[in-house]
Parts: structure tokens; sequence; C-alpha cells
């Protein structure tokens, strides 16, 4: 099995001198996300993932697997840039709603990488991480969408045999010169949906009515801070959620059918309904730092 961590920060200069680049270029990307410059960064970014591919070539011609698989890296660290880019462009204009595709996009980038490193403060994946978990929670998802299938034929991306075939000698989920393995669905039978607290993936979510004008009030109220407070992207903030404790009064043009606003998950009706005093979640938001490279 192939358990080697990479140092993502690094390159043979000798062998790689144009690869130097890289490096120039997430950092010009990081800045220009930190000043708006959206499509700015995703075009250095899409400049960066060529340079990746130029290196993954050179790596192989060079029996060099190692700087292969470092290229795939950096590349999906590129990936990640453009996903953060996408999502901040989004929520900019209020569409918090398609931001969170793109923020599920960043989420998958930065674990990939996060398990292939060995110390995940290289190029501040730790911090960007911890930061993009905390924007997370201030969304009003807590059920998903969960699709059930079964997979009839499964094979694997790098040799496309299947993956039951002992002549596959590829394991799921690692690197092969500059490739991740993966299981590849050829045939699947769809059964249903369900809805679920915790999916693998988070993408698929109920919709909700986003009214722009009332964006204070509504479910996507944390968020709309937050991005309200924050003077550009990749600020780091504490989240401290309290209980706030309100006269039932509070809540009189609350529908009895809707969301208990205690946070229970539970129908109004059937929870906090005929208490005296109603204990709701209280979100403060604490701007901190920037997030440096
Ligand atoms: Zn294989
Ligand atoms: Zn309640």
């Amino acid at each position: 099995m192939n358990m080697i961590k990479y140092n993502i920060s690094k390159l043979d200069e000798k062998k790689y001198p144009f690869a130097n680049e890289i490096f120039r270029l997430i950092k010009y990307s990081f800045e220009d996300i930190k000043k708006k410059n959206y499509d700015g960064s995703i075009g250095t970014s899409i400049k960066g993932k060529k340079i990746c591919e130029r290196l993954k070539i050179k790596a192989i011609k060079n029996q060099d697997e190692y700087s292969a698989n470092l290229s795939f890296l950096l590349k999906l660290y590129f990936d990640l840039l453009i996903a953060i880019s996408k999502f901040w462009k989004l929520c900019e204009s209020a569409d918090y709603q398609d931001a969170w595709t793109y923020l599920q996009d960043a989420l998958n980038y930065i674990k990939t990488i996060k398990g292939f490193v060995n110390d995940s403060s290289q190029l501040s994946l730790d911090k960007i991480c911890s930061h993009l978990i905390k924007i997370e929670k201030l969304y009003p998802y807590f059920y998903f969408i969960s699709v059930e299938m079964i997979c009839k034929k499964i094979t694997c991306s790098i040799c496309k045999k299947s993956v039951f075939d002992p002549n596959c000698e590829h394991i799921s989920g690692e690197l092969y010169w500059g490739e991740l393995a993966l299981e590849v669905i050829g045939d699947i039978e769809f059964i249903g949906s369900s809805l679920v607290e915790n999916p693998v993936d988070k993408r698929c979510v109920i919709l909700m009515n986003l009214d722009k004008n009332k964006l204070e009030e509504g479910p996507f109220k944390t968020i709309h801070i937050l991005m309200r407070n924050s003077k550009h992207p990749l600020i780091d903030f504490d989240l401290n959620i309290t209980k706030r404790k309100l006269p039932r009064s509070f809540y009189n043009s609350w529908s009895e059918n809707s969301l208990c606003p205690c946070g229970s998950r539970k129908k109004f009706r059937e929870c906090c309904y005929d208490q005296e005093f109603i204990l709701n979640p209280h979100y403060v938001i604490k701007i901190k730092d920037e997030i440096k490279l």
C-alpha cells in the first residue's frame, strides 16, 4: 500500500525549475480572493493548473512518481481556490443556496489534500479547512437528501478493470503517478431517496424560499451576518452558540407548523408552543485575523 505523505509546499527545484511558478500563482490567487477579485483569482488558478499538468508529464518522464503525485495535490489546491472564489462570489449577491455546492466542493478538495500531506500547516491547509467548516455551520441545513441505489458495475479509474478483478493493483483513494484511484460506478439502479442527518455528500439539500429583502430574519441570517461583517474572504472567526431566553410573545407571529425556534428541529406546535419562555440559539460571530499563506 502506498502510504507516502507529501510536502506540498516544496518541489525539486533543480529537476523542475519552471514549477516554482506554481507557488507564485497560489499566492496571487490567494491575494486576489482577499481583494474580492474572484474572476482574477479563478484565471490565475486555471493558469496554475496548466503548470501542474506540465509538471506531471515531466515527472512521469523522469520516473518520479512522488513529484507526479505532488502535481495532482497542487492541482487540487488550485481547484480549492477556484471553489472558494465561486462560493464568495455567489455569497456577495446573497445567493447562499447556490453557493453551498461550492462550499462543499472546497471542503471535499481540502479534506482530500489533507489526507496526503505530512503536515497540514502546509499552505495553511488546517486554517482554511477549519474556516470552511465554521462557515458550513452557519447554514440552516440539518437534513440532506440521500439517494439509495445499487451499483452494478464498479471499475477502477486507473486500469479500468473491475475492482473485484485480482489483476487490479490499485486501492481506491490512493495516488498513482499523479492520479487518484477511484471506483467508477458504471451501472446503477435507483431505489429511492431518504432524508439523513450526516451523509457523505451534503450537496443535496432541500431548497428553501429565500427572500432577499428579508435576509436578516430568514433562515440564512447567520451566514448573512458573517458576509456583512467580514471585510473580505479568508478572515478567520469564532462562532459561539449560546442560548437566549425570550418570552413566548416574541414568537406570536411564528407559524405553528414551522420549526420550533428553540432549535429542536420539531414543529413549533409539538414543542415549545405552550411555554412561557423559549430558549433560542443565539449565534455570536467574532471576527478574528485574516488567514495568511
Ligand atoms: Zn486498477
Ligand atoms: Zn422547542
